[in-house]
């Protein structure tokens, strides 16, 4: 249990209007407590009421795995965990935040069981928690970007064409383990048209000569993402390739220039489409421009335009132009980085180039 998370979380619950909080499933859990529950159909939540400690409702047959010094609650197999957290609540409850991640079935039954109580989303007072990162959740992010620096440093020195994608986000994956993350998040190879696709899921399409591949990979390292994109290309590069990388480079750039405290989220984002939409790819950058990271990979603060949200010390996010030809190819450039006391500190930094590989 983090008791100095806790007792911010009392405080948002004070501002709020909200005498509950119940999280399940998802990263507010480990937030608050350290403990991160196993998605499945047996429940997990902690109960923290404003008038009294905090309660974790576990599975008996979880519970070794819990190691948080925070109180718990073991349900056997035959008990009725929604039972076991409604008399928890108490009848008194009135406004209920419930994690958002919390499965709709739980939900359902707890409206059902606490049926005066309102039902709200805490996504908004979690997100205000989690969205300026301590000094330990700074490292950890600093950490996992220099480990996945390395996974590109060694994928520039392997030869690339001949192997399918599935082949190259599965060694991707490898190299991601053994740079240090506890867990491979997720790998994105996409090569030739299929770079367009900015969420493409690997193939067994064979990395030819002449295409560029966009490579995306993530993992957790002590509980927080990396996430980092770095332009690759066999041999030459298709026709226009060039001329739209230097740009998009540019444009990541101006982005991060762009970060600093008191600055809008959307304000960033424009600094980085402004580049792209003055060299006329505008209509080629189809999605915003970063998200947060910490113990989610995608998290507040989101980087795009509409989002008013001031930057502030300790904030965290990717700046990830792109440029997507539709039947082409596509290029992505991303780098984690955080809001520092005067400017901008970069969590990644391996070279931005284009990788011209074999
Ligand atoms: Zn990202
Ligand atoms: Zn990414």
């Amino acid at each position: 249990m983090n008791p100095e998370r806790i007792a911010a979380a009392r405080r948002q619950m004070g501002e709020r209007g909200i005498d509950t909080l119940i999280v399940t499933v998802g990263s507010d859990l480990p937030y608050l407590i350290g403990y991160r529950a196993m998605e499945n159909e047996r429940i997990t939540a902690l109960v923290l009421r404003d008038n009294a400690d905090p309660v974790l409702v576990v599975p008996a047959l979880e519970a070794p795995r819990v190691g948080s010094p925070v109180e718990t609650r073991a349900w056997e197999e035959t008990e009725d965990p929604i039972a076991i957290i409604a008399e928890l609540v108490g009848e008194g409850a009135s406004t209920i935040a419930i994690g958002n991640q919390t499965w709709a079935n739980f939900v359902l039954a707890l409206q059902d069981r606490l049926a005066t109580a309102r039902f709200i989303e805490a996504e908004p007072m979690m997100a205000q928690l989690r969205i300026v990162k301590d000094e330990e959740e700074l490292a950890a992010l600093r950490a996992a970007g220099a480990a996945a620096d390395g996974v590109v440093a060694q994928i520039a020195e392997m030869q690339i064409s001949g192997r399918t994608e599935r082949q190259l986000a599965r060694t991707i994956e490898q190299l991601t383990l053994e740079s240090g993350h506890e867990s491979a998040a997720f790998a994105i190879v996409a090569s030739g048209p299929n770079g367009a696709s900015p969420h493409h899921e690997a193939t067994d399409r064979v990395i030819e000569h002449g295409n560029a591949v966009v490579v995306d990979f993530g993992g957790r390292l002590r509980g927080y993402g990396s996430d980092t994109s770095r332009m690759f290309v066999v041999g030459d590069p298709p026709p226009g390739f060039r001329d739209a990388f230097a740009v998009l480079r540019e444009a990541q750039r101006a982005g991060v220039d762009a970060v600093r405290p008191g600055v809008t989220a959307q304000s960033v984002d424009q600094a980085a489409r402004d580049v792209i939409a003055g060299a006329g790819y505008g209509d080629l950058f189809i999605h915003r421009t970063g998200h947060g990271i910490g113990l989610d990979t995608h998290e507040h603060p989101y980087i795009v335009a509409g989002n008013t949200v001031e930057l502030a010390q300790g904030m965290a996010f990717s700046i990830e132009p792109g440029i997507y030809q539709t039947g082409e190819w596509g290029m992505r450039i991303e780098d984690i980085v955080a809001v520092t006391e005067d400017g901008v500190e970069r969590m990644n930094r391996s070279n931005r180039d284009l990788y011209v590989v074999d």
